[in-house]
């Protein structure tokens, strides 16, 4: 079974409602063999009334009994952390990455000009194609001044709010900015994440299409990148490796045999 490489518990991610144990047994009833955790860390986020900074010495503290649980369920759990990205907190988020012994960094971006869209939602009156050029150019921003991390998120995140159902993020709105997140990634040996939560979504809110774009798989590709992973983005019971059967299908559709986990931030292959 793929792994599960993105997920989230309310111990650490404040916007979480399931627990730890909730996740292995719900892993594990799907016949799933390994977690990868990865609670949310955003430093300097539009003040909200939560915590989005966790407790890293308590997180690296309380890890290993969560092992111990996941292994005698017979899963394996990768720990890690979603930073979210900001100009500003590139060289913290780097300080921060190298200083855990984390199994996998992943680096999202869940603002724009400093605001969530889940809360503000201005953003989507702009025309697409310059939302997603600077959308997307952020991504590649990130992938260019982070060394220490893992894997690109949910690239499509963009997609997420919006009200407008053809507001679909695709290569053709911006291949400059695809191309240079790319290059970045595949320079360095990162990934590009599937988010499958993302295909939930657009499936929910009655989006024309749910996959992510071929073009920007078939692009990824064609550079030279061979290193996906795949992620639920489970916050809530229920949710765990949602849309994996399809995703799975839709990556060998475009000529992908493999998928990669993070272990101590070495990938590790394993075929879809
Ligand atoms: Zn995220
Ligand atoms: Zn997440």
């Amino acid at each position: 079974m793929i792994t599960d490489g993105h997920n989230h518990t309310k111990h650490f991610s404040p916007d979480a409602g399931q627990s730890i144990d909730e996740l292995i047994s719900e892993a594990s009833s799907k016949g799933f063999t390994r977690i990868g955790i990865t609670e949310h860390y955003e430093l300097d986020y539009p003040e909200d009334g939560l915590n989005w900074m966790f407790d890293l010495e308590e997180y690296n503290r309380v890890f290993p009994s969560w092992r111990e649980k996941a292994a005698a369920a017979g899963l394996d759990l990768l720990m890690g952390i979603e930073f979210g990205y900001q100009t500003h907190v590139a060289d913290e988020i780097e300080r921060i990455a190298a200083s855990y012994p984390f199994d996998v960094v992943l680096l999202s971006n869940h603002l724009f000009r400093g605001k969530d869209f889940y809360v503000d939602r201005e953003c989507y009156k702009l025309p697409k194609k310059e939302l997603h050029r600077e959308y997307i150019g952020i991504m590649a921003e990130m992938c260019e001044k982070c060394s220490n991390f893992d894997a690109a998120a949910h690239y499509d995140y963009i997609n997420r709010y919006t009200d407008n159902l053809e507001n679909f993020v695709l290569y053709e709105d911006c291949p400059a900015e695809f191309d240079r997140m790319f290059e970045a990634l595949i320079t360095k040996g990162k990934a590009l994440e599937i988010n499958t939560k993302s295909i939930q979504k657009h499936k929910e809110r009655g989006f024309k299409r749910h996959l992510p774009d071929p073009a920007v798989l078939n692009r990824y590709r064609e550079m030279g990148g061979k290193l996906i992973c795949l992620g639920s983005d489970s916050h809530f019971p229920g949710t765990f490796g949602v849309c994996f059967d399809e995703a799975v299908q839709f990556l060998k559709s475009l000529g992908f045999k493999e998928s990669v986990y993070f272990k101590a931030h070495k990938p590790v292959f394993e075929p879809l």
